[in-house]
């Protein structure tokens, strides 16, 4: 087990852009990127799950996000960046401080538990987990997740073909969503919790101007129906309790996201939320030689722009703190 520079921990638009300046100054970072799972916490990120991307610099036509990460990852590995299809399952951040005499250490796919050395161990680290839809906790949810509940309008839209479905939430992600779904669908329903929407003017013009989606206002998912397969959910009105049916065969839940971190517990000092904190105007966190970038310390912008520029800055302040050690 050989002691690497750089070990970058996640592979979204931060932890790409992170690998592509460090291969690109000579640190041969070894990328540990995740594994396919079918929430958002897996390779390439949340723009995985997402359709056209109109927002990202340089694509005047718009990209696809799958395209674009693929696009990012091949930038990435000719420059000598190492790619390894596996889960970081634990790390134990060195406490030596700027002596750096002790290296970081990581755990892959559960090695940990047999009592293993650990799989590398790395002078500096870029975290850049991101992070995951977050679902309604309701019951029945999870057991029906890819039986007509589904986080991901991309991956799963295919199969509401002629269906009618709902989507919950109120922000960009569920207009994105329920627009994507129109291609599907015989009618998207958009359930949100209140009667003005958290959306972006252009987004929200755009669903609202969209004939096959309705939208009902001041309601909240009640009770998931179904044993094997969703067969209709109940919506409860927020304002009078009143209860009402919607027989609908898929839901997508778009209801926002919350940071990767449980790994870093008790180790990186974090917000309540759970987002990874920062040195202000940079991406070192608490512990020498372990810095964090996009989504995983950002509650705010969130966007791919900001982690891959978040990325570059974290991938520039470890070459100086190697530099510097
Ligand atoms: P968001 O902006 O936080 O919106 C979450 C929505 O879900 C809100 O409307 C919220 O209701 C609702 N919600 C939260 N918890 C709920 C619950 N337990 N039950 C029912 N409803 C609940 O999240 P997002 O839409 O994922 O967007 C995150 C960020 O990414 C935003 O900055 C967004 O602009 C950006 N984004 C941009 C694009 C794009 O430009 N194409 C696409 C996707 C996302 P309240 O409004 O009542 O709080």
């Amino acid at each position: 087990m050989s002691e690497q520079n750089l070990v970058i921990i996640g592979s979204g638009p931060a932890g790409l852009t992170a690998a592509i300046y460090a291969s690109r100054a000579t640190l041969n970072p070894i990328l540990i990127e995740g594994t396919p799972s079918s929430t958002s916490d897996q390779p390439g990120g949340q723009l995985m799950l997402t359709t056209e991307v109109e927002n990202y610099p340089g694509f005047p036509d718009g990209i696809m996000g799958p395209e674009l990460m693929a696009n990012f990852r091949q930038q990435a590995l000719r420059f000598g960046t190492t790619a390894i299809t596996s889960k970081v399952s634990k790390v134990e951040f060195s406490t030596s401080g700027n002596n750096n005499a002790e290296p970081h250490k990581i755990w892959i796919d559960g090695s940990e538990e047999n009592g293993a050395d650990p799989d590398y161990l790395a002078k500096a680290i870029i975290v850049s987990t991101g992070a995951q839809s977050i679902l309604l906790n309701l019951p029945n949810e999870s057991e029906l997740i890819g039986r007509g509940v589904s986080t991901c309008a991309t991956c799963d839209g295919f199969f509401f073909k002629d269906h009618e479905i709902a989507v919950v939430g109120g922000g960009d992600s569920a207009m994105e969503e329920a627009l994507f779904l129109t291609k599907f669908a015989t009618k998207v329903n958009i359930i949100h919790r209140r009667d003005a929407l958290r959306a972006s003017k252009i987004m929200a013009d755009r669903a609202m101007s969209n004939d096959k989606i309705t939208f009902h206002w001041n309601k909240e998912v009640d009770v998931i129906e179904g044993t094997d397969k969703l067969s209709g959910i109940k919506l409860r009105d927020t304002q009078n309790d009143e209860i009402s049916d919607l027989a609908v065969t898929g839901m997508f839940i778009a209801i926002g996201h919350s940071p990767n971190t449980s790994l870093f517990d008790g180790q990186l000092n974090m917000k309540e939320s759970g987002y990874l904190i920062t040195e202000p105007d940079s991406t070192k966190t608490n512990v020498s030689g372990v810095f964090a970038c996009g989504d995983v310390q950002d509650d705010f912008f969130r966007q791919a722009i900001t982690a891959a520029g978040s990325g570059c800055m974290a991938a520039i302040e470890a070459e100086h703190w190697l530099q510097a050690h």
